[in-house]
């Protein structure tokens, strides 16, 4: 799948952690164009077919994910969008 004119690789999630307040609730799997995202158990697991399009650390329901040099933990959310209007599954 291609959705993007952008290398896939490792891409950001080199450099991704996820907190111990990840619920294992998947969203970030349905939120990855790329489908890049599997939980293995119950956490997420980054394969290599990162577009670095920033969606599953910007979604997270419990902002359990980060990038190490990111300048503030704090998330954007567009509130007239649902969140299910963003999921790819
Ligand atoms: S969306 Fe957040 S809480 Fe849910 S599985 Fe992914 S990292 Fe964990
Ligand atoms: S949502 Fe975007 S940044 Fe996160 S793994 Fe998928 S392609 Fe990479």
């Amino acid at each position: 799948m291609k959705n993007y004119e952008f290398s896939t690789g490792a891409g950001i999630t080199e450099k991704l952690t996820v907190s111990a307040s990840c619920t294992g609730c998947g969203f970030c799997t349905r939120v990855c164009p790329m489908k890049n995202i599997e939980l293995t158990e119950g956490k997420p697991h980054f394969n290599s077919n990162c577009v670095s399009c920033g969606a599953c650390l910007q979604n997270c329901p419990l902002n359990a994910i980060h990038h190490r040099d990111e300048k503030s933990a704090a998330r954007y959310r567009n509130p007239h969008i649902k969140p299910e209007e963003l999921t790819y599954r």
